[in-house]
């Protein structure tokens, strides 16, 4: 028995440096936190298993080759899943830019309702730092992000602001109803609900930014509720994309970016867009600032080519005809067309709708090996240890072989 203490947990983007996690005989506990999240994730470490083709037992070297002509035989290989740390997501684009493959990370979709806002008129955005220690109102907006983030409150709301007086903050949630866990997480820190429809937090961001200026006419919640932001000396107003009902998202996040503008004429105010499952936010970053352009890139072709519309995996996938699949936070994987060649970096005991054409049990950083993961917040890349050896590969080396197992370019 070992007990592992100031643990980083890396699934959901929130940071916590703080988990207590007990090993015993290769399984972990978490002790510390009643987090859901992270009592799962630490708790599922089967042991290891061995790679398998086409159904069967295999060697390493032997999955590595058959992953490798899989790919480099595909006419439109989709290269995503890209749940991984850091390293893992350079070996993956070092492989996508070697057989022209579309590159994608499975949370990708909630990250596009922010990132698309971003591209079209940038953003005033704040740090989760900032608002531990400056805010004193934080506007929710849309469904509870605790669902999501569980420890969101405990971790970045609840401790007092540290750098700016009044020490005291309030939360008000909009259009959305705290947990039950989120009420009791906020303990003394007083708070206040306007409900309203999820589905029309574009229209209503819209008349609390109107009422800013002209509370005429302004339904008596929202009118004193531009009243508090004006009068607040750092508001911050949160929200989590990913929950937001409905097919047009983008343009909600887009009526709130344009709301903390407007605050911002009276008093100071940020907009903490949450994100960051599975190293989402991380895996954008490393696409970023290794080829220029973000995810739902196509590496076919030479140019990098990104296109958030057509090079989104959901739909990409239907065109490929090879996908490497990387998953390794979790043991979950989505159900691809039959037909379609499948190779998958997993965790042990995923279960598969159909079986790959290649399997590669992959550990999972955080748990199996030290790794960087990025905060939500974007600023910060964490530095993950490493709590137990299950004889894993991380994904980096697994992508790194199947690289050098492709076929050498002629060189003139
Ligand atoms: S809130 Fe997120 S980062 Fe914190 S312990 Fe839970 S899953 Fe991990």
């Amino acid at each position: 028995m070992a007990t592992h203490c100031d643990v980083v947990c890396p699934f959901c983007g929130l940071g916590c440096d703080d988990l207590t996690v007990e090993e015993d005989a290769g399984r972990l506990a978490v002790r510390s936190t009643d987090c859901p999240v992270a009592r799962e994730r630490f708790g599922h470490t089967p042991p290891a298993e061995p790679p398998r083709v086409g159904g069967r037992p295999a060697s390493f070297d032997d999955a590595v080759r058959a992953a490798a002509e899989i790919l480099w035989t595909s006419r439109a290989p989709l290269v995503a899943g890209l749940g991984t740390d850091v390293a893992g997501v350079r070996a993956a684009l070092a492989l996508a830019e070697r057989v022209g493959a579309v590159v994608d990370h499975e949370r990708s979709e909630g990250l596009y309702r922010n990132l698309a806002v971003f591209q079209r008129s940038g953003w005033i955005a704040t740090t989760f730092a900032e608002l531990r220690n400056r805010c004193d109102l934080l506007l929710v907006v849309g469904p509870d992000p605790a669902a999501l983030h569980p420890r969101f409150y405990e971790r970045w709301v609840v401790p007092p602001p540290a750098l700016q007086a009044p020490a005291l903050r309030e939360v008000v949630f909009l259009c959305g109803e705290p947990l039950e866990t989120t009420r009791a997480a906020l303990g003394e820190v007083p708070f206040t609900v306007i409900p309203g429809d999820a589905t029309q937090i574009g229209a209503v961001a819209a008349a609390l930014s109107t009422a800013l200026t002209d509370p005429t006419g302004a339904a008596p919640g929202i009118a004193g509720l531009a009243e508090r932001l004006r009068a607040a000396h750092y508001a911050v107003v949160a929200w989590a994309a990913a929950g937001f009902p409905g097919a047009h998202a983008d343009l909600a996040v887009e009526r709130l970016v344009r709301l903390v503008q407007d605050v911002n004429r009276q008093t100071r105010c940020a907009g903490l867009p949450l994100a960051g499952y599975d190293n989402v936010v991380g895996a954008n970053q490393v696409c970023t600032w290794q080829l220029g352009v973000p995810l739902r890139t196509s590496l076919a072709g030479g140019a990098p080519r990104h296109d958030p519309h057509r090079f989104a995996w959901e739909r990409f996938q239907h065109a490929a005809d090879a996908v490497l699949w990387i998953s390794a936070f979790r043991p979950e994987m989505p159900a691809f067309a039959t037909g379609k060649a499948v190779v998958a970096l997993a965790q042990p005991g995923t279960a598969f709708a159909a079986e790959p054409a290649v399997v590669i049990p992959v550990g999972t950083p955080g748990i199996d090996h030290a790794a960087h993961v990025f905060r939500g917040d974007s600023i910060v890349a964490l530095r993950t240890g490493h709590l137990i050896d299950r004889g894993l590969p991380d994904v980096a080396a697994v992508l790194s072989a199947i690289t050098a197992a492709l076929p050498q370019e002629a060189s003139c």
